[in-house]
């Protein structure tokens, strides 16, 4: 005879589950604000879904179109950089790609510095060629070479400053005046400067609420560097004080459905308090191993805009350390090793150092080197550098004693002078 079975408690029914009439008690505050998220966003009645406004960002709409999570970075991005508006986007690259998607039209024309981070120039050379739009490279240390190329078709500037791995800083006020005086925007890759140093809206700094009369028109950051810090985001964001210039922007960043993963916000926000801390830290380690470099036979040229001697170290000064001893700097500089030293052995330098990893990108916790070929990146050799090759260092959060210690080790045995 078949027992019977004990009696199971009802299963809930999946409806039942999705429509638990249970919510929270409002009122939860604590130091980091919650993760929303969402594609599909609710609205109350069709009458409310039709009123509903994303643009001014008064509500919320899709996903797509931002959440809680988004706004917040958005607006404290907006105070890092003294802006306005702010788009985020999945990548430094993305935000430089929308810039000039958001911009430019067929038969206008691009100027990028020669220095530039190498994947604008490609996407330059890529998408923005086919659709008709050309591009020139200027000489970023030249503002009458900037002036000189601007012609009636330009539209728009790029600036870095300083500009990726050769870390030439260029006279970013006289730029922006020469793009001002022909009408011209200027969008500044502000990835190096990071809000901290220094204003890209308040390039004089003589607005006392961070407006100055002298601003970039965008500043596009990747924000994989320093605002994550972990090496374990990828973001973009762009940044305006016009609203009309700002809406265009956004309204190209929806058709073209850009959007960032909600956790991936999050851990931005979580960064973003320390940013401060974390970017003097890896200013301070980077220096001291600059300063251990220049005492190296090996070292035909030191690359760090802080330094005296160093191409545009005079423009760093008067933007950056305008109270002398003050100036801050992203953790990054570039060593050109003497001539006489071949590839090979500075690979087999690189490859022995311990603490350094090999692996592109900067801003997070552990050191990074990597080797370039400046002359296949550049028209042609920059008279300002000297022959060699260039090595790039980003130094993490490691104690600057060891990492000095790793470097002699790692020249003594594959770079001898002898
Ligand atoms: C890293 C970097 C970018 C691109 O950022 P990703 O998030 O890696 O796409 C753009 N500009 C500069 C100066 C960078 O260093």
């Amino acid at each position: 005879m078949q027992k019977d079975h004990p009696k199971l408690p009802a299963v809930p029914s999946v409806t039942g589950l999705i429509h638990h009439p249970y919510t929270p008690p409002g009122g939860f505050d604590a130091p980091q604000p919650g993760v929303f998220k969402a594609s599909t966003v609710y609205f109350p009645t069709v009458a409310d879904m039709r009123q509903r406004e994303w643009k001014d960002k008064s509500a919320y709409t899709y996903g797509l179109h931002g959440t809680p999570t988004t706004y917040l970075l958005e607006e404290r991005l907006c105070a890092l950089e003294g802006g306005l508006q702010c788009m985020l986007v999945p990548s430094g690259l993305a935000a430089l790609a929308l810039v000039a998607l958001a911009v430019l039209k067929t038969g206008d024309e691009v100027l990028i510095p020669d220095n530039a981070y190498g994947p604008n120039k490609a996407l330059a050379d890529g998408e923005l060629r086919h659709f008709g739009i050309t591009h020139r490279f200027y000489d970023p240390m030249d503002p009458q070479d900037l002036s000189r190329q601007i012609t009636d078709q330009t539209r728009l500037v790029w600036l870095e400053a300083p500009g990726s791995v050769s870390m030439e800083f260029p006279d970013l006020p006289e730029m922006v005046r020469r793009c001002r005086k022909r009408g011209v925007l200027c969008a500044l890759d502000n990835t190096w400067g990071s809000g901290l140093a220094f204003k890209p809206f308040d390039l004089l700094a003589d607005g006392a609420d961070g407006v100055g009369s002298l601003a970039v028109d965008i500043s596009a950051h990747a924000l994989t560097k320093y605002p994550s810090g972990g090496g374990d985001v990828l973001m973009g964001s762009v940044i305006t004080r016009d609203a009309t210039l700002h809406l265009q922007i956004k309204l190209c960043h929806m058709r073209l459905g850009l959007g960032v993963a909600a956790n991936d916000a999050e851990t931005v926000l979580r960064s973003l308090p320390s940013i401060a801390l974390r970017y003097a830290a890896h200013d301070q380690t980077a220096r001291a191993l600059a300063a251990w470099w220049q005492t190296q036979p090996q070292c035909a040229q030191l690359m760090h805009p802080a330094f005296e001697g160093a191409p545009g170290h005079a423009h760093w000064q008067a933007l950056c350390d305008r109270v002398p001893g003050t100036g801050l700097a992203a953790g990054l500089f570039s060593v050109m090793i003497d001539a006489r030293f071949s590839q090979d052995q500075v690979d087999a330098f690189c490859d022995g150092l311990k603490l350094f990893k090999i692996g592109y990108s900067w801003g997070g916790p552990v050191s990074l080197v990597v080797p370039y070929n400046i002359a296949s990146m550049r028209q042609a050799w920059p008279g300002h550098l000297k022959p060699g090759t260039l090595v790039r260092f980003s130094t993490g959060l490691e104690s600057a004693q060891d990492l000095i210690l790793d470097l002699h080790q790692a020249v003594q045995a594959h770079l001898p002078m002898a």
